[in-house]
């Protein structure tokens, strides 16, 4: 069979590479002139290629759909994408939280890898190729236009991306072919994406970083998500770091008026325990001010901040701290709220959450219910996970899942 893939970010060359392997005809078009340019910025120019977890506990770090990722995942694990990058001559390591990175840090090693697997294949990559439109007669699949120029296949694969930093190609075409052949498309929002905060009160820490908190919200006045014990970083807008990111992917669908953001400074500490800690540090302090209090339960540039915050004076000494000012410390130390604006635009979201909406799409062979022979793999779907290699993952392992069915 003569097969189009189109998109040539790590989804497209493994769909490309899996289903030449089959015997079939495969012809790659990427409208950059280089493939893998999104693959080229991921993990810091590092590229944390996968996860090395499999089975529920990758799921479980799946945002949107995880039901629909698993046979995908079953089909083609993180085992597998390793096995594939080393027989492709990419070295790997295993860092922190199990995410798996090329030994030597550069992410061109896995875009070289993904060039070699097509070349020896004998996959034909056409670049500057930009497919205008996806053509069918009946409800079957008959070719693509490609630069104004139609083209005759037997399938398609839609691996254009979802429509997160669109300098890399990833403009949301794939939505249009799918709509346009009469998919629906959950209505694409940034995941994985910095938050922009309400006024100027937090500009001041800017560049500030926190490690061991928690950062929590709420709709409506009930729980909605909380993180792990983790860092993250105040920036020029608002804020940044894993735990904000992963933040962002819980939020990003809500209402942000009735959504409020808390952080927790003080995660290992009950309000009982940190109580003590208070009492116990007045003793020692005396009479010095209720900013030395301070400094030893907060970063220093986050000290005044906090106390301008809850009204109380940072040479207050800190023995004449009323029980009432004690008590509006420690709660605030629990919850400090942040007044979420919005949130970054799609050029800073790692991942677009929505995207074809995959109940139109079988999960055992990615071909769309509604056109035959019409195939869509990774981020164009709606599926989106948390940082750590998921998101690659599910790229490679929902393209190996659609060549099984070639
Ligand atoms: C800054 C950043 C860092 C990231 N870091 C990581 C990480 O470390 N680990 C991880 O797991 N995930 C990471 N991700 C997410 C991950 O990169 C994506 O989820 C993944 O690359 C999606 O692959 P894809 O093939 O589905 O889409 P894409 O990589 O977006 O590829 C789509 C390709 O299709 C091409 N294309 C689009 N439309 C057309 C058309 N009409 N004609 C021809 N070609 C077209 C595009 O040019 C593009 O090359 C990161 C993302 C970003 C933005």
């Amino acid at each position: 069979m003569k097969v189009c893939v189109i998109g040539g970010g790590a989804s497209g060359c493994m769909a490309a590479i899996k289903i030449a392997d089959k015997g079939h005809d495969v012809v790659l078009y990427e409208k950059n002139e280089k493939i893998g340019k999104k693959i080229y910025i991921t993990g810091k120019g590092r590229c944390n290629v996968t996860n090395a977890v499999t089975g529920p506990e990758f799921l479980s770090n799946v945002v949107s759909n995880p039901k629909f990722v698993m046979s995908s995942e079953v089909r083609f694990n993180s085992n597998d994408t390793r096995e594939f990058f080393e027989e492709h001559g990419v070295k790997l390591k295993i860092e922190r939280g199990n995410r798996v990175f090329p030994v030597s840090d550069k992410s061109s090693d896995i875009i070289k890898a993904l060039e070699r697997g097509l070349k020896w294949r004998g996959v034909e990559v056409v670049l500057n190729a930009n497919v205008d439109d996806v053509l069918v007669v009946g409800n079957q699949v008959s070719g693509v236009v490609v630069n104004g120029k139609s083209e005759n296949f037997d399938c398609v694969v839609v691996a254009t991306g979802g429509k997160s930093y669109a300098s890399t190609g990833s403009t949301g075409d794939g939505y249009k072919f799918a709509s346009k052949l009469g998919h629906k498309i959950v209505t694409p929002v940034q995941a994985l994406v910095p938050i922009i905060l309400e006024g100027s009160e937090t500009r001041s820490l800017q560049g500030l970083s926190l490690k061991n908190v928690v950062l929590f919200s709420k709709f409506g006045n009930k729980p909605l998500y909380s993180s792990e014990i983790g860092e993250m970083i105040f920036t020029d807008s608002g804020i940044s770091g894993p735990l904000v990111l992963s933040m962002s992917s819980y939020i990003n669908r809500c209402d942000l008026t009735k959504l409020q953001l808390f952080i927790d400074f003080k995660p290992a500490l009950n309000e009982d325990m940190l109580r003590v800690r208070i009492d116990r540090d007045i003793v020692s302090l005396g009479a010095k001010q209720t900013s030395s209090l301070m400094d030893g339960l907060l970063p220093k540039s986050l000290v005044p901040v906090f106390l301008k915050r809850i009204g109380i004076n940072m040479t207050k000494k800190a023995n004449q701290l009323s029980n009432e000012e004690r008590e509006r410390i420690i709660l605030t130390l629990k919850n400090f709220e942040l007044k979420i604006k919005d949130l970054a635009s799609f050029d800073y979201a790692v991942v677009t959450a929505g995207g074809v909406s995959v109940k139109e799409v079988s999960p055992k062979t990615m071909e769309s219910k509604l056109v035959k022979r019409l195939y869509f793999v990774g981020e164009v779907l709606d599926v989106d996970a948390l940082t750590g290699g998921f998101n690659l993952q599910i790229a490679f392992s929902t393209a190996a899942q659609c060549a099984s069915n070639f």
